[in-house]
């Protein structure tokens, strides 16, 4: 093996790509190569893509054509690019950027290391082998990868393929690896939580995994993410409910509220099945937070299917709201239905949105005040302590910022504030 042979690995995309260059840093690191984060450091660079929706190919089409003039200024020995941006667009991309050594598509880790290093023995290292991208007291448990699902705008499933769930023996072993490693908090995610199990099991087996996974010793948070609105295993809320490990968070995307957009985007629920899940968790667990995906600007969405859209956030107050503008994607069910919607339209109707969400997310933090959080302390900025409480995932939701005058804190500590301050999406509080 060449003397420096120093790595760096960009990771673009969502947390499953963090998940998947977790295992081939760690594969790499097993199989004798240095990492590095930075790029004037390394001799080879590897770029894990997003390949979603169009300004994410953008994003990284401008990250590729950074790394390829690197190359081409020698400062770099070799370019890999893998992920999902590589399973859409790989004979177009291998045409426009010849100098890159290797495309490969995703969950490529062996295939990568073995053309890094074709002469030398190769060692797999796989379970438990990660190197976590996220600090070390939470982490990302990938339970399956792609999707049956035929949601209209999405491209996913033609990414990452149909459902494949991960053992459960393997899923359980990977995260008592990871609670060695100190990790507290794991954050379940795959591109359909909901449907855990139905392909290798014949059936749901999101509770029985879950149950395993409580068992884990170290664990004390586990969030759940990605739960499909149509598909929640039968039980899960009252699992939840009852499992004191088990955050009282439910991340369900639910893209729209309208019946004839729901049919369209082909997402098997109604409005009126999406308020009977949404009273359900209320009524069984009525702390929980409910986080949310919404679209804005479905082809042919009416104004008065908009404000139908307004008026269900008003009425149901959602706890947390993610907004997107459609983006009409080649190879998509709706890639059909063109794009009726004008750009302008769809960000306006996003601004209203996230400004109406805005005041409901004030009014709730306000509530908070006086309150007694626990809260994961995640990292420390100019003696401040910001950290997050079960009802906030990581990148995504609030985030409480506390003082310790009098305690001792470290990051990774589990410590309880009370809130004395709130704004639209953050918490400040003192460790009592
Ligand atoms: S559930 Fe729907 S939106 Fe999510 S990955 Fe599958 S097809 Fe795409």
């Amino acid at each position: 093996m060449k003397k420096n042979d120093n790595v760096i690995v960009l990771t673009l995309g969502c947390s499953k790509n963090v998940v998947d260059s977790e295992k081939l840093i760690g594969m790499l690191s097993a199989n004798g190569f240095t990492l590095t984060e930075d790029i004037r450091k390394a001799k080879t660079c590897i770029i894990n893509t997003c390949g979603f929706i169009k300004p994410a190919v953008e994003e990284n089409l401008q990250v590729v054509l950074d790394v390829v003039n690197r190359k081409i200024q020698g400062e770099l020995e070799r370019v890999i690019v893998s992920g999902c941006m590589v399973e859409r667009f790989k004979e177009s991309l291998i045409n426009e950027f010849p100098e890159v050594d290797l495309f490969v598509g995703v969950e490529s880790a062996e295939q990568i290391v073995r053309f890094l290093k074709p002469d030398d023995d190769f060692r797999i290292n796989l379970i438990g082998g990660r190197q976590l991208l996220t600090p070390n007291h939470y982490a990302y448990l990938k339970i399956s990868e792609g999707c049956n699902r035929e949601c209209s705008f999405c491209a996913i499933p033609k990414i990452r393929g149909l459902l494949r769930s991960k053992p459960i023996e393997e899923l359980l072993d990977e995260t008592k690896k990871l609670s060695e490693k100190g990790v507290k908090e794991l954050i379940i995610i795959s591109q359909d939580t909901s449907s855990y199990g139905v392909d290798l099991y014949g059936k749901p087996m999101l509770i029985p995994l879950l149950e395993e996974l409580t068992k884990v010793e170290g664990i004390e948070w586990i969030r759940l993410m990605y739960l499909y609105p149509a598909g929640l295993p039968e039980g899960l809320i009252e699992f939840v409910q009852n499992e004191p490990k088990m955050c009282k968070y439910f991340d369900i995307p639910l893209q729209h509220i309208s019946d004839r957009i729901l049919k369209s985007m082909r997402r098997g629920t109604t409005k009126k099945r999406t308020i009977e899940l949404i009273e359900k968790i209320r009524t069984k667990i009525p702390n929980a937070v409910i986080r949310t995906t919404l679209i804005v600007g479905y082809p042919g969405e009416t104004e008065q299917e908009f404000k139908e859209l307004m008026q269900f956030i008003s009425d149901y107050e959602l706890d947390r709201v993610g907004v997107f503008t459609y983006f009409r994607e080649d190879g998509t069910y709706a890639f059909p239905l063109g794009d009726t919607v004008p750009e302008d339209i769809k960000n306006l109707r996003r601004e209203e949105i996230l400004k109406l969400q805005s005041q409901i997310s004030l009014r709730k933090n306000n509530a908070l005040v006086g309150k007694k959080l626990k809260v994961l302390i995640d990292e420390k900025k100019n003696g401040v302590f910001a950290g997050r409480t079960e009802f906030d995932a990581p990148e995504v939701d609030n985030l409480v910022y506390v003082r310790a005058q009098k305690h001792k804190v470290r990051v990774g500590d589990f410590v309880e504030a009370i809130i004395a301050r709130a704004k639209h999406y953050d918490l400040y509080g003192e460790v009592c």
